[in-house]
């Protein structure tokens, strides 16, 4: 991953902690000690084999499990520990989790001693895409990742067997930032990922299809590190899909499930500009149903519930709905649009969904 900030290197291998971790001895060299912050579930799940693989000593702060990691006073928990810990500029952050320990530990890191190094040991599908690209943040009780820092890590290593642990539902919704990214850049990898049940990818295919969307989102932040332009093509669904998962409360849909619903949403929208097929969007349609992501939430919000959600987001400009769209599989741009066409894409995808 090349940003303008930084250059690093993203790791992927099966079983490979140790290798991994002794071919970044440049870095961990420097470090006077080393402290890992996980989640509950995430050491419950795979402390053991960490601890036996990881080849270096360290001390380990273990945070409440996924989102509930990401609050002012976790992140202060943090802080205290480092402290107390006598960490120096010198030491070295290992975020050992899925992309809420990621995010907090990069927020910990960027702004511990005005920042400490850090790196990335994803242990979910999802963080092929949250641990690269350097954003970091934690929730305030007004909105979610409205706190936060550009800051990249100095390596990302990510092992394939942590995910063998993962529920089905972080599996849905991991995959959904897998198809975004097919979805933006390529139209015969979608092809691809789409003839296979997301539950049901070897080892391989699964590193195949991380590695090619993780290398999708470092060539975008390569070219836009803080979102002035192409970067927000990895926004896609994610209009609709934040409001969607806002109004269920951030509690029985995943963040990708709740995208999901966001992407098919955004096929629809994408039609009406002419591009993209009906036909293309009931195949990804149809495929996600038969994967099982839950669109019958949609029926839950009524569309001014959903509007008043999507006027709220960060990427909101001046109050303008903005939405990603594709010209063709594989092309996104940016597109403003008025309430009334959003509204009858939000008529459009209740009836299909119905
Ligand atoms: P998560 O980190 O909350 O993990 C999902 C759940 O699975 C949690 O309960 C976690 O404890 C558990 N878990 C994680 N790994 C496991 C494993 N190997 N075995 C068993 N259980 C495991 O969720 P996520 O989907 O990885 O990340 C979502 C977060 O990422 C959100 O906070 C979102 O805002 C953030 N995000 C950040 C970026 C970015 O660019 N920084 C991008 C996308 C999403
Ligand atoms: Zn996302």
């Amino acid at each position: 991953v090349a940003t303008a900030s930084h250059a690093y290197n993203v790791l992927f291998g099966h079983s490979f902690l140790r290798e991994a971790f002794e071919s970044l001895a440049d870095i961990t060299r420097t470090a006077d000690r080393i402290f890992v912050l996980t989640d509950e579930n995430v050491w419950k799940a795979q402390g053991d084999t960490f601890t036996a693989a990881f080849p270096l000593p360290f001390e380990v702060y273990v945070l409440p499990g996924g989102e509930a990691c990401k609050s002012f006073d976790q992140y202060n928990a943090c802080q205290t520990f480092l402290l107390q810990q006598r960490a120096t500029r010198k030491s070295l952050i290992i975020a050992f989790g899925g992309g809420a320990v990621g995010d907090l530990s990069g927020f910990v890191a960027a702004t511990f001693m005005r920042g400490i190094p850090f790196i990335q040991v994803p242990t979910t599908i999802l963080a092929h895409d949250s641990a690269v690209g350097g954003k970091t943040a934690i929730n305030h009780p007004l909105g979610k990742n409205m706190i936060g820092a550009f800051y990249q890590p100095q390596a990302v290593v990510y092992d394939i067997a942590f995910l063998k642990t993962l529920p089905e539902q972080e599996i849905r919704s991991g995959m959904t930032e897998v198809i975004k990214h097919a979805l933006i850049s390529d139209e015969a990898w979608l092809n691809e990922l789409m003839s296979r049940s997301i539950y049901d990818y070897s080892d391989d295919e699964l590193s195949h299809h991380l590695q090619k969307g993780t290398q999708v989102k470092a060539n975008i932040v390569a070219e836009d590190e803080t979102e002035q332009s192409v970067r927000k093509y990895l926004n896609l669904g994610h209009t609709y899909g934040h409001a969607i998962e806002a109004a269920s409360g951030y509690g029985n849909l995943s963040h990708g499930e709740s995208v999901m619903i966001g992407l098919i949403y955004c096929l629809l929208l994408s039609e009406q500009y002419g591009g993209v097929t009906r036909e293309q969007t009931m195949s990804v349609y149809r495929y996600a149903q038969s994967q099982r992501y839950p669109f019958d939430a949609v029926a839950k919000f009524d569309f001014e519930t959903l509007l008043s959600y999507m006027q709220k987001d960060k990427k909101a400009e001046y109050g303008e709905l903005q939405f990603v769209l594709l010209s063709k599989i594989g092309e996104p741009y940016v597109q403003k649009v008025d309430v009334a066409q959003c509204q009858e894409v939000d008529v459009l995808l209740r009836q299909l969904i119905a």
